[in-house]
């Protein structure tokens, strides 16, 4: 299970950095995210969800019941979008209100 960091699109804030509590994610050298050790990733989702440019996707393998899609989600007030891009071509869209996370 990893993630994937898409390095053009990657703005080097350090969101992912930040977000990320097995402090797996790092900037190199030329300011751009890296995971030095992706095995260590537990597919926690955080910095997919913090990156303000879309710059990581979360890989669904079969380790997980996936097939090789990607995933990345939208932000838009509280809802999340999580766009999820089948192998073959083909985008499902499950969208969450993060608002409703702490209502049990
Ligand atoms: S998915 Fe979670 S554990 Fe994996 S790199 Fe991102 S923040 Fe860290
Ligand atoms: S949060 Fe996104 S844009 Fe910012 S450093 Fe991480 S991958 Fe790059």
């Amino acid at each position: 299970m990893s993630i994937e960091i898409n390095r053009e699109a990657c703005a080097g804030c350090g969101a992912c950095s930040e977000a990320c509590p097995g402090s797996l994610l790092l900037l190199d050298e030329k300011g751009k995210a890296a995971i030095p050790k992706p095995e260590r990733c537990w597919g926690c989702v955080s910095c997919v969800k913090e990156c303000p440019a879309r710059a990581i996707e979360f890989f669904l393998g079969a380790d997980m019941g996936g097939r090789g899609g990607r995933m990345s989600v939208r932000r838009e007030a509280s809802m999340l979008h999580w766009d999820i891009r089948k192998p073959g071509g083909g985008l499902k869209t499950i969208t969450v209100d993060s608002g409703d996370a702490n209502k049990y």
